[in-house]
């Protein structure tokens, strides 16, 4: 353990996305800024996504980083959408696999079922989606979003997101995600270690409640992204606790999105201790070490 540690030079910023979801920069890119905001051990955490890995893995281990494949699972209690981050997973699971593949495919029609909505009321077509979106990308209302700005209807992706895609609005519609406990044990039995995303943000998608975590947890869950701008401060405490009296993982994060969001690269960050157990509990793949 304390070699292996040697290995990776923290900080560590273990969620950021590119443009092969709704990131605005490539895979490699996504390094480089973390790089240059100081970042040495970093992983790409796409939506439903693992088309990134390879470019981003090359471009971290050129500039002397540690590389650990990730991503970013959709997944659905109730009404709340949750986001079930997986490390060091098999991508060719084909459990897993089979199931991203379903989200987005869910994704597409959904998006387009979305614009065509906003396009009875404004000047909004698919075709402007589609531009504003890579071959890979995973789609979502961000690039619904940037398709708004480039129209000139909305200035940004916040304000869009505020406005128009806002479920209050009426053109919100939603797409298929699994359970997270499905997504809990798909990531698990692919070898990976599952992470619940901003488990604790304010609004509709607030915290599942305890005994369903503890449910998740008899499934496999490796532990909660506590250091993250979107969690509340009551939420944080309440999870450091939980995760303390089961002996979990506990992360932090910047979720960078490029220029889509104002997150930056390692505005918060993962001690070497908790990436060090992350490696550990993980038989799916490997980091990808310079
Ligand atoms: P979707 O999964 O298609 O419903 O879109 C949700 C995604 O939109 C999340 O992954 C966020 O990254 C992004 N998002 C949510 N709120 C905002 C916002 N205010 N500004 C920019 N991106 C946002
Ligand atoms: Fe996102
Ligand atoms: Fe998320
Ligand atoms: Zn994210």
């Amino acid at each position: 353990m304390a070699v292996r540690s040697h290995r990776f030079a923290g900080p560590a910023d273990l969620h950021l996305h590119s443009n092969h979801s709704d990131g605005t920069e490539a895979p490699g890119e996504v390094v480089r800024q973390a790089h240059a905001h100081g970042i040495r051990t970093l992983a790409l955490t796409d939506h439903d996504r693992t088309t990134g890995w390879d470019e981003a893995g090359a471009a971290a281990t050129a500039l002397g980083m540690t590389f650990l494949p990730g991503m970013e699972l959709s997944a659905k209690h109730e009404w709340r959408s949750v986001h079930v981050l997986g490390y060091l997973f098999d991508p060719a699971h084909a459990g897993l696999a089979a199931e991203t593949e379903r989200i987005r495919g869910d994704r597409i029609g959904r998006a387009e079922r979305i614009v065509r909505s906003i396009g009875r009321d404004y000047d909004l077509h698919w075709e402007d989606v589609v531009a504003q979106t890579t071959p890979d990308a995973t789609v979502g209302r961000p690039h619904i979003a940037d398709a708004l700005v480039a129209r000139g209807i909305v200035r940004d992706r916040t304000e869009a997101f505020d406005g128009i895609l806002h479920p209050r609005e009426g053109y919100y519609e939603p797409h298929y995600a699994p359970d997270p406990l499905t997504a809990v044990r798909l990531i698990t039995d692919a070898g990976g270690v599952a992470i619940i995303a901003h488990p604790v943000t304010a609004g509709r998608d607030r915290m599942m409640p305890v005994p369903f975590i503890e449910r998740l947890i008899d499934a496999g869950l490796g532990g909660f992204e506590i250091d993250h701008r979107e969690n509340t401060e009551a939420g944080k405490q309440t999870l450091r606790r939980i995760a303390a009296d089961h002996d979990l993982i506990v992360t932090g994060s910047s979720d960078y999105h490029g220029s889509g969001k104002p997150n930056v690269p390692g505005e918060n960050t993962t001690s070497d201790e908790m990436v060090a157990r992350l490696i550990e509990r993980a038989t799916g793949s490997s980091p990808r070490y310079p």
